[in-house]
């Protein structure tokens, strides 16, 4: 258990954070105790956040209204999303090019103004994409749509995926994560996919050049001591785990073993202590 002077030590010289939402604010689709007044906090002390998180089964503008109702303001812009990241890489390299995007219903609105493939038009024989991005499909993960997506992989076009998620808590338990999608198309393919959201260092970038501030001075607070804080710190942030979430001892010990693996640069049981740590 860290003590306060000792998180306070540990996160001194931190002047931005970026959030996580699942296991840090969000818990199997509850606010988690304590989250709401310690962004209010952070509001008070006009310090500032931004949430960076591979949720991307809704848009940017839909999470924010989620958290409106939950009496939270997080406005749109404030939110980096796997999802967002993944149409502002598309807009950047496939312009008005046909691509073939596995995401929900909701975050197909990230994608506004590109040429979205159907499922229908994907599953046409001789079919062709520039691009295939795979995210948070859900129900839309069928093994129609799977082969769809392989066969454009086949045909040339660009491998992309929100993000390599394993799994995650959701209301009715641990669910499979889009991450396994993707490596089941990265097997059969033999071939990686460019991953926009974390563990990416593009994704942790876009976050501080948001917060205006350098990657030095900006801690990453997540529960996943892979994609949050490990790709945090080689992206030259600093990785903050909380216990709030999916990862506990087990997890850490197992980090502490793998090659390449690194301590998080402090550990607390929740957003709440971090914040009474910062203002
Ligand atoms: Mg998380």
């Amino acid at each position: 258990m860290t003590a306060p002077s000792e998180l306070k030590r540990q996160l001194a010289g931190v002047r931005g954070l970026l959030l996580d939402l699942d296991g840090v604010l969000v818990l199997r689709g509850k606010l988690i105790p304590g989250a709401a007044e310690a962004l209010a906090a952070l509001d008070a002390a006009r310090f500032p956040y931004r949430l960076a998180t591979n949720y991307s089964l809704f848009s940017r503008a839909s999470l924010s209204g989620q958290f409106a109702k939950a009496g939270v303001v997080i406005p749109p812009e404030w939110i980096v999303s796997a999802a967002s990241a993944a149409a502002a890489h598309a807009r950047r390299h496939f312009g008005s090019e046909p691509i073939y995007v596995m995401t929900s219903e909701d975050a197909r609105v990230e994608f506004d103004g590109l040429t979205l493939m159907s499922h229908d038009e994907a599953a046409e024989p001789g079919a062709r994409a520039a691009a295939v991005i795979v995210g948070d499909a859900g129900e839309e993960f069928t093994s129609r749509t799977i082969q769809s997506a392989f066969r454009l992989l086949r045909g040339g076009a660009r491998f992309v995926a929100m993000h390599k998620n394993r799994w995650w808590i959701t209301p009715a338990g641990v669910a499979l994560d889009s991450g396994a999608y993707v490596a089941a198309l990265e097997f059969g393919a033999q071939r990686r996919a460019f991953v926009t959201g974390k563990p990416s260092r593009a994704f942790f970038g876009e976050g501080v050049r948001q917060l205006g501030l350098s990657a030095a001075d900006v801690a990453m607070v997540g529960d996943d001591l892979w994609n949050d804080i490990l790709g945090a710190q080689k992206a030259g942030l600093r990785g903050v785990f909380v216990r709030s979430g999916k990862h506990g001892d087990a997890d850490l010990a197992r980090l502490a073993s793998a090659r390449g693996g690194r301590a998080p640069d402090a550990i607390a049981p929740s957003i709440v202590e971090i914040v009474g740590a910062l203002v």
